[in-house]
């Protein structure tokens, strides 16, 4: 076992080797935003031996990786439902965190836009829904203020629902901020670390049999996002199959930042939530995503087909955008399940709560589901201490909307590594990678590097910074010493 983490401040992530020698109390499967998530609220009870690994070299690198970055009111839940709950309560806890945390948030609201009579007279409805989830900020607005709010729209408008409360994230330092909280608060994070098997109890205590050998737990949470029902098989339950459903995902060119001012969103039909135009925190803009039930639970590709089809989609809604550059195209999973709802349960006799079916909103909801799923674990008699309080911790900005490294003069003056441009597209300096380098949870890829500081993620996508980034990145943390 190879250490990776801040050894000195006496954290641990490894990412080989064999596992430690201990009996955790919990260990959390996936290190997606919900299990990092909850390996975090769990690392608020003093004491509590606590592990959190993942199949992946790196936290959030699944599905939590590759969504479109709304912070959800919940307006549009279904009305009682635990996803509505969980959204309504995650969606106020991650604001204040990230207020907290420094997560770049921008409160852009949303316009839910009418494009014909029929979606017209759906607005009331959707207006009486999202006061039945309690959120009463939203109005229906006539097609003169949508088009004074959003002056390159598309012809054809005839109103919106307007949705002030709905914001943009960043939802990599939202699962790094959980994840380091965590880990600084004593969670071993192991990488590259599948559990393949679950063997019978041993008096109290069950081993995980994993990539990386034995894993020895009283307790398990299974966050594996779109391997829940995998794992929950293992488990000896049977209760919900993942369908993988694809959202393909156009990002364009920052120069295409001014041409929107909310988020746009479609009206809901019985298919899905539908194509929206967004801004991103990092200030791109989105158009997507699609939604494509598969079989393949890695099928993360985009597809000719698909970026057509959100190409005319996106043309009808904001026809400029179409002339912009594109910077990339990517794709997410969604883990839908035959249910309508969350599938989040406990079962105190196999010693394990299951978190399955975190569709849609699982980034919104993460807090929430972490406080439920530690709820449940203390109702099944895991026996967790009391809550303590976790020293906060302060992420780094990848906000456009907020003072990133290079235009800190304060910064520069103290270390001229926040002065040194690597790459120039999205203006990411050397002391930032150098600072992802050394972080107590430190990439695993030049794509874990990439969602720590956006090297790389630029409209070059790399072709010019590449190189460099892929130097220091080799000669890593102890590129600070240097
Ligand atoms: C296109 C798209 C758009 C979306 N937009 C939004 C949005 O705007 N707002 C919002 O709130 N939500 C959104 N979502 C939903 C959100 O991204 C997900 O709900 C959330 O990321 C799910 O997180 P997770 O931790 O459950 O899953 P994941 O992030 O997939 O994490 C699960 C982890 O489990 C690991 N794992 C699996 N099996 C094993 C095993 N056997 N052993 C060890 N580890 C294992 C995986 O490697 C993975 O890292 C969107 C999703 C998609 C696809």
């Amino acid at each position: 076992m190879t250490p990776v983490g801040s050894v000195d401040d006496g954290t641990s992530v490894t990412r080989d080797g064999a596992l430690p020698d201990v009996t955790y109390d919990v260990t959390v499967v996936g290190a997606g935003v919900v299990g990092c998530a909850v390996a975090r609220e769990l690392a608020a009870r003093p004491g509590l031996r606590v592990a959190l690994v993942d199949a992946s070299n790196d936290v959030g690198d699944g599905t939590s990786k590759a969504n479109t970055a709304i912070l959800h009111t919940g307006f549009d839940a279904v009305p009682g439902s635990l996803e509505a709950r969980l959204v309504r309560e995650g969606s106020r806890l991650l604001a204040a965190y990230a207020a907290d945390s420094g997560i770049p948030v921008e409160p852009v609201g949303a316009l839910l836009v009418a494009w014909d009579e029929e979606q017209l007279d759906a607005l009331p409805t959707l207006l009486a829904k999202a006061e039945r989830n309690g959120y009463d900020a939203a109005r229906i607005i006539g097609p003169e203020e949508v088009r004074s709010r959003e002056p390159h729209l598309g012809p054809g408008a005839l109103g919106a629902l307007d949705v002030p409360g709905e914001s943009v994230i960043c939802p990599w330092m939202t699962v790094l901020a959980y994840a380091t909280q965590a880990v600084r608060a004593g969670v071993d994070l192991h990488l590259n670390c599948r559990v393949n098997t679950v063997d019978a109890f041993d008096g109290d205590v069950r081993v995980l049999g994993t990539g990386r050998g034995a894993l020895r737990t009283r307790w398990l949470v299974n966050a594996a996002g779109l391997h829940a029902d995998a794992v929950d098989r293992l488990l000896g339950h049977d209760d919900f199959t993942v369908t993988p459903r694809r959202g393909q995902l156009i990002v364009f060119d920052k120069l295409a930042r001014d041409l929107v001012r909310h988020i746009l969103l479609p009206v809901p039909t019985a298919l899905g939530k539908g194509v929206l135009v967004a801004p991103t925190v990092y200030g791109n803009v989105l158009l997507g995503p699609t939604a494509e039930d598969l079989d393949d639970k890695s099928a993360t590709g985009s597809t000719a087909e698909g970026i057509a089809t959100l190409r005319e989609k996106g043309r009808a809604i904001l026809p400029e955008l179409l002339d912009e550059e594109v910077t990339a195209v990517y794709a997410g999973l969604r883990a839908a399940t035959e249910h309508d709802d969350y599938r989040i349960s406990a079962d105190p006799g196999r010693r394990c709560v299951t978190v399955g079916g975190i569709r849609s909103t699982g980034l919104t909801a993460s807090l929430a589901i972490a406080a439920y799923v530690t709820a449940l674990l203390d109702d099944a008699g895991a026996g967790l201490p009391e809550a303590g309080d976790l020293p906060p911790v302060r992420m780094p900005n990848l906000g456009e909307a907020f003072p990133r490294p290079y235009q800190r003069a304060d910064l520069i003056a103290a270390d001229p590594a926040y002065g040194t441009v690597v790459c120039h597209c999205e203006r990411v300096t050397r002391g930032e990678i150098r600072d992802a380098l050394a972080a107590t949870v430190p990439p695993g890829s030049l794509e874990g590097l990439r969602r720590r500081t956006r090297a790389r993620g630029g409209r070059c996508q790399g072709f010019h910074c590449g190189a460099v980034v892929r130097e220091l990145f080799e000669r890593g943390a102890e590129l600070g010493d240097r």
